[in-house]
Order: C-alpha cells, then structure tokens, then sequence
C-alpha cells in the first residue's frame, strides 16, 4: 500500500528510538531543538549506505535499518563519545508499509539499545539510499583520536575481524560451504558498533579508528594521522571459529583486508596496558592484543616464519601472502 509522505513520517519516524528528555523539540518542526550537556561538546557523524554498493541489493529491510544506525554509531565509538540524537534521509523507490515496517524495527530496537533518538529527517523518492547523521556528545579534552598513537604503544582490535567480509561474500554466493555460515552473515547484516568500550577507552588508549574498510586499512590510517607505522603479528589475529573453517591464510586474509567489521582499533601506551588489561578484562570487553605501533611509517604484517608483508597503500594496494 503506497502511503503519504506525512502518513510515512507520522506513522514510522515520529516516535523511533528512545525517548530523551534532551530533545526539546524532535520530528514534525522545520529542525529539531537539542539541549548538549555543560561542558561538552557536539560529537557528529554521517554517514550514506547505498543499494548496490554498500549492501547487496534485496538486502532485508530490518539488516538495512539496523546498519544505517551501526556504522554511525560505530563512528561515535571511536571517538569515545555517547551518541545520543540521529537524523535520517531515506531515498525511497517506493512507500511500501511491510517494508519501512521492517526498516524501523531494526533502527529502533538499535536506537533503544544506545539510548538514541530519531529527532528528524528528510524523505525523496528515488534508488534506495540510507544516510544517518549521528550527533551526540563528549566532554573535549577526553574525545578519543586517530591522532594520538605513538610508537611503542600496544595495538588492539576489538571482536574477530574479517568475518563481516566473509558474510558480505556468503550472501553475494561468492563463497559457499562454511560451517557457522549463519553467523559470518549476522556478522554483515547486523554489526555491533562498540559505543561501551569507546567510552571506557577514553581512560586508557593514545588513539582510536573505527574499522570499516579493513584492519590493514585501518590501521594504516591510524598510524599515518600519529605520524607512525604499525606492526600486526598475523598469529596473533583473533579469528572467529566459522572464519577459521576456510583455512588459516584465507582466514587471516579476510582479517587483515575485510571490510564492514565496524569493530575498534586503538592503541594504548605500554605503562597503561597493564591497568587497561585488570580494569577491563579482555574476556568480557572482547579486544586482542594484534601488535605495536613503530616508529617506521606503513603497516607491516609478521607471520610465523617472520616474514614481512608491508602496506603503505591500504587496501586497494595490499598484496598478502
Ligand atoms: P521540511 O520540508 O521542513 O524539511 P518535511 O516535510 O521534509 O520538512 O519533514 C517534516 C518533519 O518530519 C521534519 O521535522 C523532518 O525532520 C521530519 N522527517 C522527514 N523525514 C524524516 C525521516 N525519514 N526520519 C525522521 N524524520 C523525518
Ligand atoms: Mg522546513
């Protein structure tokens, strides 16, 4: 049933997410009213997911809602801040009912989990396009950067990187007959942005960089706003057991140079990682020791028998093995 705009708007994104009592004035005015708290300041973020590029077309609405709010929530986490506010510009071929139904459920039940709010939007006609501004906030000698690695440091990454890559190529029917399959999917369709370990980070890590393009990436991007390099230890990549059943070199590969993980990478001065290891325990915050920060520019990627696989381009230009 093809509905109105204002009857989408009311009838979906009047009420999404949690309720705040920040939000002055949320959906249905020319712009929302929002109070930030004393003494911080404004954390945003935004960020477009396409259909056809950055999920597969068909993709499940509920997949699409949920990952539109992760990547930028997962942007927040990186920062150390707390999001608290979103806005949504929905591009849509057509108002189907079932399927902005499904849309909403999986914004709102992530919104809720985060205490966010949908406070205002924009509706087009047209090929599906998903963009969410995320706002919220942090006090400002605290936020978390790219840009305060040093070498020495200890590298961490959170959760078992490479696994959203290989859901993305388990539902595109590039890879086939993986044991956990299921769960390499889930790992895609409904990534979990780390907005609790961001904000504890704030107490332990010299710098931070959410990862979306890949560890190697990533990292590389951390290492070049600190003015540094990286050095990965390859046996020490926490693998998840359904990425390990494709075998150790394409496991590791898909770690290393995956993409849509939207897990952290950060780094923490040596003196803290005792402190970082007692307060928060890597078994229940779930986050690997991977490597160091040197002082030699690019990343550098060691394997057991000590060779080197050396970045300085990212991804596009990674060569592995
Ligand atoms: P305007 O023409 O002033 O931009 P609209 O008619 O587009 O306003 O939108 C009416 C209200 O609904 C505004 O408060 C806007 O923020 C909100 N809104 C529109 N689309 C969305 C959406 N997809 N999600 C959340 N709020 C939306
Ligand atoms: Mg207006």
């Amino acid at each position: 049933m093809a509905l109105s705009e204002f009857d989408l708007i009311d009838r979906f994104f009047r009420h999404c997410g949690a309720s705040r009592a920040d939000v002055r004035l949320g959906v249905g005015d020319d712009a929302a009213l929002l109070a930030c708290p004393p003494g911080e300041v404004l954390a945003a973020a935004v960020d477009t997911l396409v259909e056809g590029v950055h999920f597969p077309p068909g993709s499940p609405a509920e997949s699409i809602g949920h990952r539109a709010l992760a990547v930028n929530l997962s942007d927040l986490a990186a920062m150390g801040a707390r999001p608290a506010w979103a806005l949504l510009a929905l591009t849509l071929p057509s108002a189907d009912a079932t399927w902005l139904s499904a849309f909403t459920a999986g914004f709102a039940a992530l919104a809720e989990a985060h205490a966010v709010t949908l406070v205002g939007g924009d509706t087009t006609h047209g090929p599906l396009t998903v963009t969410v501004t995320i706002l919220g906030h942090v006090a400002a000698t605290d936020a978390l950067r790219r840009s305060g690695a040093a070498p020495g440091d200890a590298l961490f990454v959170s959760g078992t990187p490479g696994d959203a890559a290989a859901g993305l190529a388990l539902e595109q029917g590039r890879l086939q007959g993986v044991e956990g399959a299921q769960q390499l999917r889930d790992r895609f369709l409904f990534p979990t942005p780390r907005v609790a370990l961001g904000e504890r980070l704030r107490a332990y890590a010299s710098g931070c960089i959410d990862v979306s393009d890949g560890l190697v990436a990533d990292a590389l991007k951390l290492a070049r706003a600190s003015g540094c390099g990286v050095e990965i230890a390859a046996t020490a990549l926490p693998l998840s057991g359904p990425l390990r059943t494709l075998g150790l070199k394409r496991a590791r590969d898909f770690a290393l140079t995956g993409g849509d993980d939207y897990e952290l990478c950060f780094t923490v001065p040596l003196e803290r990682v005792a402190r970082l290891q007692a307060e928060l325990p890597c078994e229940q915050w779930g986050y690997t020791r991977i490597g160091t920060v040197s002082a030699e520019s690019g990343v550098r990627v060691r394997d057991e028998e000590g060779a080197l696989t050396v970045s300085s381009e990212g991804y596009d230009h990674f060569v592995s093995g």
